[in-house]
């Protein structure tokens, strides 16, 4: 059953190096059936060993007019717990290390035990890894590095080391990794599936049958209120369209967040005792101004008109999907587009994060975060929760087209 749109369809086996895609609205509905399933977790390893690479070494030199220092990874935490952004750093610790680490493990655990029966926490585990994979955000900090790099290139010499290195391929491995997983296949490793209802028919809706989609292992199944997957345990998910109202509580938060988000400094800059704070829309001129057009724009993009954009379609798809299902195919484009890039406006969080922590020359310059950044990330945050709450398959009719009875 496809979890974007409700359409039943019929699967036959898989043969390795294909996948099945839902016919109405496109969505995968499986990943592809690997010959080798020990990959992901070769992948995994590596990752996991880059990871502790990671905090081996030196992460970026820093030295100006003299006066330098040499900044690990761990050090980002440090230095926002130390001038008080201590929330700033968990969502830095949490998107770009915890959770991906707690992924690549227990995706390896996953893959040692798959195939042996009743391995101890599997069920629970396996449900929590498709969660967590929008909140995996390495790639987006190595290109908040890249951009904090070019914004003080001009001020001090910056030296990339060892661990920046490690991080990058970390974050490569991290990437293969989540496009490697047959989830399909892994659950059927895990807990086999129980036998399909044969008065389900395909080519109709999963609501005009009863039929509910597991939310986490994709079981079919006929629900009842409470009623649980029988596969997983995961509490099913009823149609309910005043989960529509979470949504927009939710849009309504990070809208008036992103106030403050632009009226107060996301940073300031301290040379010799003088503190100059600047807003995102600073950020952006002064960028500009200073000829750094592409970052300028990439910046622009990623703090305005992504947060903007997306706060203003998840909008008007809550109010599409009150009203008639019209449209469902681009509808649910627009959601997937949205649902993809908002992670990206995390960027300037971690610009100003690996800012605060590198530019640390005592009074000669240094760099503070500012409340701004804050009421940002919240504002990212919030926009990602509103985007998963967000039930697509409100968006498409019940009955086919010409189907209606
Ligand atoms: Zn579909
Ligand atoms: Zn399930």
């Amino acid at each position: 059953m496809c979890g974007e749109c409700d359409w039943v369809v019929w699967l036959p086996a898989r043969r390795p190096g294909q996948r099945a895609h839902c016919p109405r609205c496109h969505h995968h509905l499986t990943g592809t059936a690997r010959r080798d399933a020990q990959a992901p977790m070769a992948c995994a390893i590596g990752a996991l060993i880059m990871l502790a690479l990671v905090f081996a070494f030196p992460f970026l030199g820093f030295s100006t007019h003299g006066v330098g220092h040499v900044m690990r990874f761990a050090d980002t935490a440090e230095a926002l717990l130390g001038d008080h952004y201590g929330v700033l750093a968990l969502v830095l610790l949490a998107t770009t290390v915890a959770f991906p680490g707690l992924y690549l493990a227990a995706l390896v655990y996953l893959c040692l035990g798959a195939g042996h029966q009743r391995l101890p926490g599997a069920i629970p585990l396996a449900r929590l890894l498709r969660p967590i994979e929008p909140w995996m955000m390495s790639d987006v900090f190595i290109v908040g590095v890249l951009v904090s790099l070019v914004k003080i290139v001009s001020l001090a010499d910056i030296h990339i080391r060892a661990s920046f290195i490690a991080f990058c391929i970390y974050s490569l491995l991290l990437l293969r990794t989540v496009t490697l997983i047959d989830w399909t296949a892994l659950w059927d490793a895990i807990a086999p599936a129980p036998e399909p209802d044969m008065t389900a028919h395909a080519g109709a809706s999963g609501r005009s049958q009863s039929l509910v989609a597991c939310g986490a292992c994709g079981t079919p199944f006929v629900a009842h209120p409470r009623h649980r997957c029988p596969r997983c345990g995961k509490r099913h998910h009823v149609f309910r369209v005043d989960r529509i109202q979470l949504t927009w509580a939710l849009l309504v938060t990070a809208a008036l967040l992103y106030i403050p988000a632009n009226i107060y400094p996301v940073l300031s800059t301290v040379t010799l005792g003088n503190a100059q704070p600047q807003t995102i829309a600073a950020g952006v001129l002064h960028l500009a101004e200073s000829g750094d057009w592409p970052i300028a724009a990439v910046i622009f993009v990623a703090s305005i008109v992504v947060p903007v954009s997306k706060i203003v379609a998840l909008a008007w798809l809550c109010i599409a999907a009150r009203g008639r299902p019209a449209a469902s195919l681009a509808r649910t484009r627009a959601y997937r587009i949205t649902e993809k890039i908002g992670r990206w406006s995390m960027i300037d969080v971690f610009v100003v994060a690996v800012l605060a922590t590198l530019v640390q020359a005592g009074t000669l310059m240094s760099i503070e975060p500012g409340p701004g950044a804050i009421a940002f990330a919240g504002v990212v945050i919030l926009t990602m929760i509103a985007a998963l709450t967000f039930d697509t398959r409100l968006l498409w009719p019940e009955r086919a087209p010409g189907n209606a009875s």
